[in-house]
């Protein structure tokens, strides 16, 4: 699968891990499906009642789910919820376990979800990931995504905001 993701999206991303850091914080995956592609149009933030560890990074979900709405229907239905995004701010951007799990449960529920992961080593930067199709007690491994970063046309819709909290 390959993950565009605009410009701006993606350095405002980045900017709010760098914000963040030493503290783990992450989002929503907000934007298009097109086959085997998907093209990431903005972020929805952790929201305000998120819990930033160290180690540990617990979204606002009932926030995230009224910014996902509101985005979906601000959009026409246009905009799709795409995925996950967090940081790892002491480590690589790559799954720990614990993503992999889930990112295998939301896989279940969304298929071919994403999880991008950023971290801070040789400048901030990031990963995603998809998770395949499993058959029933046969979770499919995850796969990593090819990551495009694309300078959106000024034409192009756009999530109007992007909420943080
Ligand atoms: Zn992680």
């Amino acid at each position: 699968m390959k993950v565009w993701i605009g410009r701006d999206v993606f350095e405002d991303l980045l900017e709010q891990a760098r914000t963040l850091a030493p503290l783990e914080t992450g989002g929503v995956l907000m934007g298009w499906r097109r086959g085997g592609d998907r093209i990431v149009m903005g972020t929805i933030g952790p929201g305000p009642k998120a819990l930033h560890g160290r180690h540990m990074f617990l979204p606002d979900h009932a926030w995230q789910v009224a910014r996902i709405n509101e985005a979906f229907a601000a959009s026409g239905g246009d905009l799709d919820y795409l995925g996950d995004w967090h940081t790892h701010p002491e480590s690589e951007a790559e799954l720990s376990g614990l993503d992999r799990r889930t990112l295998q449960k939301l896989g279940r529920k969304i298929a071919d979800s994403l999880m991008l992961i950023a971290a801070p080593a040789g400048g901030w930067h990031a990963n995603a990931w998809t998770q395949p199709r499993g058959r029933l007690f046969h979770p499919a491994p995850a796969e990593r995504c090819e990551l495009a970063v694309f300078d959106v046309p000024s034409d192009w819709p756009r999530l109007i905001s992007t909420p943080r909290a």
